[in-house]
C-alpha cells in the first residue's frame, strides 16, 4: 500500500511548468504599473487634489472631504481601467501578516441598474469587523469598535483585481490595534529629532526619513513534501525528522528540474513585485540547501515595511502556482541554518544625504559621527527593548540557540571605526572644557574615509552591525513584521537625538562653547558610556556569553523573558514620552505577544503529539510486526537456535518497543502538563509554564521519533524526510 509520502510524490511528478507572463517585458516598464503612484495621480487628478495628496504624504497635512472625494474618484477610475473590481483597506493586524476585507465597487442604483462607486468616505475610513483581530483586551475594556484609516504615505496598489488601500487600524477610543500606527508615530519622532540635529550641519535640512532595506530569507520545498507533513502545514516547521546524512542528496530523477523551477518561481516573484512597485532583486542564497533570499532595494521605512509584508504574501501565492511551499519560519529544519530578515536601516535627509555615510570633509564626518554614536548610545540604553522587539516563539530557535545572531544585543562597527572611537575618547581626559583645541579631534574626525563599504569587516555573528553606510539589524525573524523592530529602533534613536540636542544646546548656552566643540564633547562622553555594547568578536562563543554577563548586558534566551522588557517603567516612559504609545497600548501589545507565544507552543504540542501517536507509533508497530513475523519464521525453520540467528531482529524489536514506550509516556506527560498550564489565568505565568514545562518535551519526544526514523523501513515511513525536502536540485 503506498504511503502518504509516495502518494504525494506522484502528484508532484505530474505538475506542469508554469508560464510566466511578461517574461520578456522590460523590467523598467513593469515597475510600478499596478501602483497609484505620482505618475498615475498626475494623469488622473486635478492639480488641487494632487497637491493635497503630496501635502498629506510629505507634510502629514489633513485632507478635506471634498478633495478626498476627488482623490477617490481618480483612484477608482484608475483601478477600473486596470481591471480591478473590488477595493479593500489593507492593514497589518497585531498577529498574522496582513488583513483585508474586500468590497465591490459595484452598487445597484435602482431600476435594475448598477454602477461602480467609491467616494472619499470609503477611501478615508472603513470599519472591518474588529472583533476578529487581537486587541489585547483594549476593546473589551473600552467597548470600542475599530476602524481603518487611509495612510497616504504608502500608495494604493492593485493586487489580483483588488484595489488595496494601505491603512492604519485603530480602536474608536484611539488605541492602535495594528503594527503600522506606532511605526508611523516613531517615524514622525525620528523625523523631528533627526532634523533638529541635522540642522547643526546644514540649515537646509527640513526632513529626515528612516530608510529600510529588508533582506528576506526563506526556504522552498516541494508542496508535495509539505502535504505529507502535518507539522509543516500547521506550524510552519518540522517538529521531527532526522538530519540528512552528510552530503546525501536525493537522486536527481525525482526532481531533475528543480533549479529551473526555482528560477521560474523567482522570476515570477520578481515580476509581480516590480509591478507592485517593490524594487526587487532576486538571488540565490547559499547558506543552507534550498534556502534563498530576496533583497529589494531600500526605501522609506514605512513603505519598505508595507512592501515586505506584501511580498511575503505574494511569495506564498506564487509558491502555490509553482507547487512550492514557501517556508518563512525562522527554523523550519533542526540542524540546518535558520532564516532571518535583515533590516538595513539608515537616515536620509530631504537634501539627499545619508546621515550614516562618512563624508569627505571633517565637518561631514562630524555629522556622520553624531548620528553614528547616537545610534550606538540608543542601542546601548535600550538593548533589552530591542531584544524584545524581535522575540517570538519561532525566533527563539535562532536567538540564543547557537544560531545566527545570539540573544545578546551588541553592536559591531569594524576595526577602523573602533580605532576612531577609541582615539576620540582619549582626546581629553576629565572635564568638558570650552578652551579645548579643536585641531586634534578634527584630525581624527577627518580620517574616516568616505566610502567604507568595502573595508568594513563583516562579522556575521553580530545582531546589529554597521556595514559602511547603514546599520544592519540581523536578529529580526524571517516571518516577523518589520514594523515592530523598526518602531523600536526609530523611537530609541529619536529619543537619543532629542536628548543629545538638549545637552549640546546647554553647553553652547551655558558654557559658551562653540557648536562643534559642544557636539564633540557630548559625543565623547557617549562613546565612553556606551562602550560595553560594542563587540567585535565571535557572537556565538561561550566566551562572549560570559563577557556579556560581566558587562551587564541582558541575555534573554526565551520569548517570555525577553518580552518583559516591553512593560518595564523605563519602556513605558519612553513610549509615552515620545508619543508613540500609551501605557494601555504598550501593555495590550505585550499581552497579545505573550498570548501568541502560548498559542504557537500549544499548537506545536498538539501537532507533535498527533504525529507521534498517529504516524510514528503505528508505523513503528507495523514494522515491528514484520520483524516479529520474520523471527517467528526463523524459529519455524531453525528451531531452538533461532535466538542466535534472529539476534539482531530481536534486538530491533526490543529497541522499537523502548522508543514507543518512551514516546507514549512522554506524550501523556506533556498532555498533563498542558492541562495544568491551560488552567493558569495569568498570561505571563502561563507562557512561562509553556516555555519551561511543555517545550522541553518537544526535543525529547523528537529524539525517539528520529531514532525510529533511522530504524524503520524507509518504504513505510509516512513523513517526507530531510534529505528529500532539502537536497533537491
Ligand atoms: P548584504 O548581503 O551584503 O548585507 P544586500 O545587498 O543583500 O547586502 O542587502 C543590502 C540591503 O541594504 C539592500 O536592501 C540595500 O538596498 C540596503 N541598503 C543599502 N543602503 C541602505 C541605506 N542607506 N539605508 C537602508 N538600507 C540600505
Ligand atoms: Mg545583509
Amino acid at each position: 500500500m503506498p504511503t502518504i509520502r509516495f502518494r504525494t510524490l506522484e502528484k508532484t511528478m505530474d505538475r506542469k511548468p508554469v508560464e510566466v507572463k511578461e517574461l520578456t517585458a522590460k523590467r523598467s516598464e513593469l515597475f510600478g504599473i499596478n501602483v497609484f503612484n505620482n505618475d498615475s495621480m498626475r494623469q488622473t487628478m486635478t492639480k488641487e487634489a494632487f497637491i493635497s495628496v503630496q501635502d498629506a504624504v510629505l507634510l502629514g497635512k489633513k485632507m478635506d472631504r471634498k478633495v478626498a472625494d476627488q482623490v477617490a474618484s481618480a483612484m477608482k477610475d484608475w483601478a477600473l481601467s486596470k481591471g480591478a473590481t473590488h477595493y479593500t483597506h489593507w492593514f497589518q493586524p497585531l498577529t498574522g501578516a496582513t488583513a483585508e476585507k474586500h468590497d465591490a465597487f459595484f452598487e445597484p442604483i435602482g431600476d435594475g441598474k448598477a454602477m461602480e462607486k467609491f467616494d472619499g468616505g470609503q477611501l478615508v475610513q472603513q470599519e472591518p469587523d474588529a472583533s476578529s483581530f487581537p486587541n489585547g483586551g483594549i476593546r473589551n475594556t473600552f467597548e470600542a469598535r475599530g476602524y481603518t484609516a487611509w495612510d497616504p504615505s504608502s500608495p494604493a496598489f492593485i493586487y489580483e483585481t483588488t484595489l488595496c488601500i494601505p491603512t492604519i487600524f485603530v480602536a474608536y477610543t484611539g488605541e492602535a490595534l495594528d503594527n503600522k500606527t506606532p511605526l508611523l508615530k516613531a517615524l514622525q519622532a525620528i523625523d523631528d529629532a533627526a532634523t533638529a540635529v541635522a540642522k547643526y550641519f546644514d540649515k537646509k535640512v527640513n526632513k529626515v526619513h528612516a530608510t529600510l532595506g529588508v533582506e528576506q530569507e526563506y526556504f522552498l520545498i516541494d508542496s508535495a513534501f509539505a502535504d505529507s507533513r502535518p507539522d509543516i502545514r500547521l506550524t510552519g516547521r518540522t517538529l521531527l525528522g532526522h538530519t540528512a546524512a552528510k552530503g546525501q542528496q536525493l537522486d536527481d530523477h525525482y526532481f531533475g528540474s528543480i533549479s529551473d523551477r526555482v528560477i521560474a518561481f523567482m522570476r515570477e516573484l520578481e515580476i509581480e513585485s516590480l509591478k507592485l512597485g517593490i524594487p526587487a532583486k532576486t538571488r540565490h542564497n547559499e547558506v543552507a540547501p534550498n534556502q534563498f533570499e530576496l533583497a529589494p532595494l531600500f526605501e522609506e521605512a514605512n513603505l519598505a515595511v508595507d512592501h515586505n509584508s506584501l511580498m511575503m504574501d505574494i511569495m506564498m501565492k506564487i509558491g502555490i502556482r509553482h507547487n512550492f511551499e514557501v517556508l518563512l519560519h525562522e527554523k523550519p529544519f533542526a540542524g540546518v541554518n535558520g532564516s532571518g530578515k535583515h533590516n538595513n536601516w539608515s537616515l536620509a535627509t530631504n537634501t539627499g544625504v545619508n546621515l550614516l555615510s562618512p563624508g569627505r570633509t571633517p565637518m561631514n564626518n562630524l555629522q556622520f559621527l553624531t548620528f553614528f554614536v547616537n545610534t550606538i548610545k540608543a542601542v546601548h540604553d535600550y538593548e533589552e527593548l530591542i531584544r524584545a522587539s524581535i522575540a517570538s516563539a519561532s525566533n527563539d530557535h535562532r536567538l540564543g540557540a547557537n544560531e545566527a545572531p545570539p540573544a545578546i544585543i551588541s553592536v559591531f562597527i569594524g576595526e577602523h571605526l573602533t580605532n576612531v572611537l577609541d582615539e576620540l575618547e582619549k582626546v581629553t581626559k576629565g572635564k568638558l572644557s570650552p578652551q579645548e583645541k579643536t585641531d586634534l579631534k578634527l584630525n581624527i574626525v577627518g580620517k574616516i574615509p568616505e566610502i567604507m563599504l568595502d573595508n568594513t569587516d563583516r562579522n556575521r555573528t553580530s545582531p546589529f552591525a554597521f556595514t559602511g553606510n547603514r546599520f544592519e539589524f540581523r536578529a529580526v525573524g524571517s516571518r516577523a513584521n518589520s514594523a515592530m523592530p523598526m518602531m523600536i529602533i526609530n523611537t530609541i534613536v529619536a529619543k537619543q537625538l532629542r536628548d543629545f540636542k538638549i545637552e549640546v544646546d546647554a553647553l553652547i548656552k551655558n558654557k559658551a562653547m562653540k557648536k562643534d566643540d559642544a557636539i564633540f564633547n557630548v559625543l565623547r562622553e557617549y562613546i565612553k558610556k556606551s562602550k560595553r555594547i560594542r563587540f567585535e568578536g565571535d557572537g556565538y562563543s561561550e566566551a562572549w556569553e560570559k563577557e556579556a554577563a560581566k558587562r551587564g548586558l541582558s541575555n534573554n534566551k526565551t520569548t517570555p523573558t525577553a518580552l518583559r522588557a516591553q512593560i518595564t517603567p523605563k519602556s513605558i516612559e519612553l513610549f509615552e514620552d515620545m508619543n508613540i504609545m500609551t501605557k494601555i497600548e504598550v501593555e495590550a501589545r505585550h499581552d497579545i505577544e505573550v498570548e501568541e507565544y502560548v498559542l504557537r507552543l500549544q499548537i506545536e504540542a498538539r501537532v507533535l503529539g498527533d504525529i507521534a501517536r498517529n504516524h510514528v507509533v503505528p508505523t513503528a508497530v507495523r514494522y515491528q510486526n514484520t520483524l516479529i513475523e520474520n523471527v517467528q519464521g526463523i524459529k519455524d525453520i531453525f528451531g531452538t537456535s533461532y535466538k542466535e540467528t534472529a539476534k539482531e531482529q530481536m534486538k530491533l524489536i526490543q529497541s522499537i518497543s523502548n522508543h514507543i514506550n518512551e514516546i507514549i509516556a512522554m506524550i501523556d506527560d506533556m498532555v498533563e502538563a498542558r492541562k495544568k498550564a491551560n488552567k493558569i489565568k495569568n498570561i505571563e505565568k502561563k507562557a512561562d509554564a509553556y516555555c519551561k514545562k511543555i517545550k522541553p518535551y518537544f526535543d525529547k519526544i523528537r529524539y525517539h521519533c528520529d531514532k525510529l526514523e533511522l530504524k524503520i523501513d524507509d518504504e513505510l515511513w509516512p513523513l517526507s524526510k530531510y534529505r528529500e525536502m532539502l537536497f533537491t536540485k
